[in-house]
């Protein structure tokens, strides 16, 4: 099943989402909702996808890595690096704008994975970037929000 992605300013999108209960993960229902999400972010063609984006309020992202899909639950980023780089990003929630973002280089990461194992890991550059954007969808954040300049398409309103 693929799911809807909701658009800005859809108010779903503002909201902040709840944390996954760990012993849920491996539920069958919560299985298939992590194939569904992770089709539906390759089916968009996107590189992450945050639960939210599909109207689910939990603190669950998918991102596209390597041709392979890493499924996110619960993330944490610690160790942020002082050095940030200012790249171009886009967003399936915001159809069409495209702008340039500053990011944190690198961070730690803290999550559980899909098998409900927890897992730590350091990311970098695209890879970081990615976990980034997606986290601050779980906090009701746009990359419009935090956009320097818009380098295709419009600004929409942010209000
Ligand atoms: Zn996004």
């Amino acid at each position: 099943m693929i799911y809807k992605i909701l658009t800005h300013p859809n108010k779903e999108l503002r909201k902040k989402s709840q944390k996954v209960l760990v012993a849920e993960i491996c539920t069958p229902e919560k299985q298939k909702f992590l194939i569904n999400m992770s089709k539906t972010m390759i089916t968009k063609d996107g590189i992450g996808l945050a639960a939210p984006q599909i109207g689910v309020l939990k603190r669950i992202i998918t991102i596209a890595y390597k041709d392979k899909v890493l499924v996110l639950i619960n993330p944490i980023l610690t160790k942020k690096s002082w050095l940030k780089e200012v790249e171009e990003e886009g967003c399936l929630s915001v159809p069409g704008v495209y702008g340039l973002v500053k990011r944190h280089h690198k961070l730690f990461v803290t999550a559980y994975n899909e098998q409900g194992k927890k897992v730590e890991f350091e990311a970098k550059g695209l890879l970081a970037r990615i976990i980034q954007h997606e986290v601050d969808h779980l906090d009701g954040v746009l990359f419009i929000d935090k956009v320097i300049k818009i380098t295709q398409g419009v600004m929409p309103e942010t209000q």
